[in-house]
């Protein structure tokens, strides 16, 4: 497609064209009616004589040199300056030279000038007009038969110069404009292509066959933490990868090596400070569909996806499923050993009943811990999961309360007492209810086990910038400070031999956590050995926000 300056700077040299040749028209008619004046040439039937001729020559030179003084800048003004040009050409065929003299073939000239500058239209114009010459200085000379044939002749060969040449030029013409169409067409495909490949967010990357960077996206640039460009560089200079065992890796000899597509995922890039997993999906390009896959011109497309994330939840999974079946393995083995214990004593029939009685009171207590740990694993799912973690509207008040009397009890049956300390007014939180009351049984059970006396005390604090903050404290073992740092790994018990003569699973915390981060909030601790623990949660209180909203 040809643009508008091309079009411009086109015109442009077309008319310079048509500008001095037609100040060379003026001297070519001059020059002619010189030899006129001398006898060397014949003149027309209808000659206007020595001072017609100069006058029609003075008047054509001048238009010369306006023409190249002047040049003209509208096209209006430029196309009435043809005309005129057209008019005293003819006039000097018919009254100077005759239609049938060597000037008349200067009208190929203008034939081919007139397709440049109006197209095809203007040339067949011109021949039209040229025909109209011919024919009416065959009317002039009476219709003399010598005059028709000199004129039929003299405007067939005008023609046919002029025609052959234009139609050449047309064809060149159309032909570049096809070029250009599809020029423009490729050019617009490769800017889709690119903006499509600069927004992806996988890295890519083209290498030639001997492994240097023949293209690559933002996200490419973005993966190597540069700014600077890649091309021309070689590939393994500037892409240092190693694989899991931190052996080196050269992709591009591994390109060479492959004869079809492969990937990997056990790639490493370490850039300025940050350690990357990669997977690499590479293919080889071929010249066109049919091209051999052994084509030495495409080169090859390499795709980087960073997989940190992705590869390390999923080696975090495999490792907690690894951890929670031997963690479930242990109890069930001792469930499974003491039943069968006491079925092998029930069948001899002669142990105590007391000896039967402690062997399922301990299968009871593995079964009772097993149901604790898969409870603590399902409510770890759901959160994680999302299920069940619609926001409401919570009176704190309500579910304070509920959590007092649910654990009452069950803290006298250790001679532990639960106080309750709560303003009238707790205020509303919007959270999950599930969550907040999962995560807040969770710190009053650790509480009730992990306190041989004292007190338990739910402690439910408003402050002035409208938040509200729940604490659970407790008199008992506390925790150390190297355990404080890691209570709140999956698994993970105390060394303390108090905690290990509780039953417990090591998931509670870890489990509380999850739900603190669903509910956007933080697990404060703050916790002494032997003095006792504070687990506590800070939550903003709606009604303040509402009330603030009000006012503004
Ligand atoms: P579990 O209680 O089942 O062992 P948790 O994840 O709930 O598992 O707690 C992890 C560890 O944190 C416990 O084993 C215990 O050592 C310690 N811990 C939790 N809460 C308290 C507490 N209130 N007082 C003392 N230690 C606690």
């Amino acid at each position: 497609m040809v643009t508008r300056g091309e079009a411009e700077t086109l015109n442009k040299s077309t008319r310079r064209v048509m500008q001095f040749s037609s100040a060379g028209f003026g001297v070519v008619l001059t020059l002619y009616s010189f030899l006129i004046f001398a006898g060397l040439a014949p003149h027309s039937q209808h000659y206007v004589g020595q001072y017609g001729a100069i006058i029609i020559c003075l008047v054509s030179l001048l238009y010369g040199v306006i023409q190249i003084g002047h040049p003209t800048s509208t096209k209006r003004a430029s196309n009435a300056r043809y005309v005129y040009f057209y008019i005293l050409l003819a006039i000097f065929l018919l009254f100077v030279s005759g239609f049938a003299s060597p000037v008349a073939y200067l009208w190929a000239v203008v034939i081919v000038s007139s397709y440049l500058y109006f197209g095809l239209r203007g040339s067949v114009t011109c021949v039209l007009l040229l025909a109209s010459i011919s024919f009416i200085d065959t009317i002039l000379s009476g219709f003399a038969p010598t005059m028709i044939a000199a004129n039929g002749t003299t405007l067939f060969v005008i023609c046919s110069v002029g025609a052959t040449i234009v139609l050449a030029m047309h064809g060149a013409r159309v032909d570049q404009r096809e070029v250009d169409v599809s020029r423009a067409q490729a050019f617009l495909q490769q800017n889709r292509l690119t903006t499509l490949i600069n927004n992806l967010a996988d890295a890519i990357i083209s290498v030639d066959t001997t492994g240097e960077i023949t293209l690559y996206n933002a996200a490419a640039l973005n993966l190597l933490d540069t700014n600077t460009t890649l091309e021309n560089q070689y590939l393994d200079d500037i892409l240092k990868i190693t694989d899991t065992n931190k052996k080196s890796v050269s992709l591009v000899h591994e390109l060479l090596r492959s004869t079809s597509s492969f990937s990997r995922d056990d790639l490493i890039l370490s850039t300025a400070g940050e350690t990357l997993r990669l997977e690499v999906v590479c293919s080889k390009i071929r010249g066109g569909y049919d091209a051999p896959l052994t084509d030495e011109l495409g080169g090859y497309i390499i795709i980087l996806r960073d997989i940190t994330k992705s590869k390390s939840l999923e080696e975090e999974r495999d490792e907690f499923i690894s951890v929670v079946s031997h963690e479930l393995r242990t109890p069930i083995t001792i469930a499974e050993g003491t039943i069968s214990n006491a079925q092998l004593m029930l069948q001899r029939g002669n142990t105590a009943p007391d000896k039967i009685t402690e062997a399922v009171a301990t299968a009871h207590d593995q079964v009772v811990f097993l149901a604790r740990m898969v409870n603590d694993l399902s409510t770890l799912s759901r959160a994680e999961r999302g299920v069940a973690d619609t926001a409401e509207e919570i009176d704190l008040k309500e579910i304070v309360h509920d959590l007092y009397t649910e654990y009452a009890s069950e803290a006298e049956k250790k001679d532990l007492q639960i106080d309750l300390h709560m303003p009238t007014q707790p205020g509303r939180v919007i959270a999950s209810r599930l969550y907040l009351k999962e995560l807040l049984q969770n710190f009053v059970t650790n509480a009730i086990k992990y306190t041989k006396k004292g007190t338990i005390t739910l402690d439910v604090h408003r402050d002035r910038a409208g938040y509200v903050t729940i604490a659970v404290k407790d008199s008992g073992i506390g925790i150390s400070k190297s355990d404080q740092k890691r209570i709140f790994e999956k698994f993970y018990r105390a060394e303390d031999y108090r905690t290990r003569e509780t039953n417990g699973t090591g998931l509670g915390l870890y489990v509380a956590q999850k739900l603190a981060h669903k509910l956007g909030v933080r697990i404060e601790l703050k916790s002494r050995l032997n003095h006792g623990s504070t687990f506590s949660i800070t939550l903003p209180i709606i009604e303040i926000t509402k009330s603030r909203g009000h006012k503004n």
